[in-house]
């Protein structure tokens, strides 16, 4: 907060120790990294290795993906071959539930394939085969020095800490509600799953924790407890956040407080997608909210009014979505070729009233006709007018513009 009350921007970054997962690092002051998971069957080799890479070139920096069985398993290292014969070194995490002691035991070439092992200490086995079944699977991180997410989630608590906390709870003077209790429960599996790590010999600068629940509130809850509680990179996301503008919104507002705060590491959007929907939805979701917050910056942002009254014509919405799919496309390109390009702003106005003023805001801007204006649109490139673009080609002409702007002011990357 500023002296004069107003918010300065996000707090600085809660310093956590450092995580390298393959070729990315988590934590200790890195950027907040982008992160999801596939939805394919894992045991089909081409169909994940195809997913893993859309969501890849969508800008997901870590991509993970189920290991249930012994296909998957199996089918683990030929994923990843196909990514890196398509010259993507994109970290692959596995998500292993139930039978990952096994299934990692059975397949060392899965768990050398994997960057990173993701662990659910609600799942690793029941009663007193836990703790030996939970140990195997960090002797097999430790072993091929892999870091680990001990990823904790409230459908699949650990029944035995949620029993021992509430037990504690009833002999309290004041004992706490049902939800406290739940969400102590939460931080204290993940704590002490990371404690017993350790123990097993997994060094402390590879470890990830993350606690997962579908409310709002509660995770904002679960997550600040957990960054006061420890040092370790935090992985956040909404889980079952659910489908649409529901998720987006909720996954949002939870993780924009948490981030706002200057809590969390790597983030995950959990959206369920549309039926014939692309997955990498949740990728572009989770960049959104890092560049719109100004944490980090990956794709040139559009701003367009909302339109009202006084502009009757679609003409500036389908104009302010023909650019922003425009830029998106050509940025797996233009990141390759120019520096910065990611910082630059577009601005698509639909009339007179802020169309000028919010145009000379942006790098490039159009200030479109409202109804009954003269059908000319001005265009402002670093706030000054340059061209009126009139008739049916605006759209061209304005990518054109927005092309030309590009090569002339981003330097080119040498090499
Ligand atoms: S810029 Fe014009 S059309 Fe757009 S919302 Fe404002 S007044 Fe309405």
């Amino acid at each position: 907060m500023t002296n004069d009350g107003f918010l300065a921007g996000p707090s600085p970054r809660q310093l956590t120790r450092q995580v390298k997962i393959g070729r990315v690092r988590v934590g200790g002051g890195a950027p907040v990294v982008v992160q999801s998971m596939t939805n394919t069957d894992t045991a089909d080799v081409l169909g994940t290795a195809m997913q893993v890479a859309e969501l890849a070139r969508a800008g997901s920096e870590i991509v993970r993906i189920t290991v249930n069985n012994e296909e998957a398993a199996r089918a683990v290292p030929y994923i990843r071959d196909r990514l890196l014969a398509l010259n993507m070194d994109v970290p692959l995490v596995g998500d292993f539930h139930y039978n990952g002691h096994t299934l990692l035991a059975k397949y060392p070439a899965c768990a050398e394939a994997l960057a990173k092992l993701r662990i659910n200490p609600g799942n690793v086995g029941a009663g007193s085969k836990r703790d030996p079944q939970f140990a195997a699977i960090v002797d097999i991180a430790c072993k091929y020095d892999k870091p680990v997410r001990i990823g904790v989630n409230w459908g699949s608590l650990d029944q035995s800490v949620l029993a021992r906390i509430m037990d504690e709870n009833a002999t309290l003077a004041e004992p706490r509600d049902a939800g406290a209790v739940m969400r102590e429960a939460l931080v204290v599996s993940a704590l002490e799953s990371a404690v017993k790590a350790e123990e097993y010999g997994l060094p402390g600068d590879r470890i990830i924790l993350s606690a997962k629940v579908s409310s709002v509130q509660d995770l904002i809850a679960v997550y600040r407890d957990l960054a006061r509680r420890c040092d370790y990179p935090l992985h956040l996301g909404l889980t079952e956040a659910g489908m649409g503008s529901k998720g987006i919104v909720a996954s949002t507002a939870a993780l924009a407080v948490l981030l706002q705060e200057g809590i969390g590491d790597t983030i995950r959007i959990s959206l369920t997608p549309e039926p014939g929907g692309s997955r990498a939805q949740e990728v572009v979701v989770a960049q959104e909210i890092l560049q719109t917050m100004g944490l980090r910056a990956f794709t040139p942002m559009v701003t367009a009014c909302p339109g009202c009254g006084r502009t009757t014509s679609t003409y500036f919405q389908e104009l302010a979505s023909g650019i922003q799919d425009y830029v998106r496309a050509q940025m797996p390109v233009w990141r390759e070729q120019y520096d910065g390009v990611e910082n630059m702003t577009l601005a698509v106005m639909g009339c007179i009233v802020n169309g000028p003023g919010e145009s000379k805001h942006a790098n490039i801007g159009i200030s479109l006709p409202g109804t009954g204006e003269t059908p000319a649109a001005p265009v402002f490139v670093d706030g000054v007018k340059t061209v009126t673009l009139r008739g049916d080609n605006i759209a061209a002409e304005f990518r054109a513009i927005v092309d030309d702007y590009v090569a002339t002011k981003y330097v080119k990357k040498a090499g």
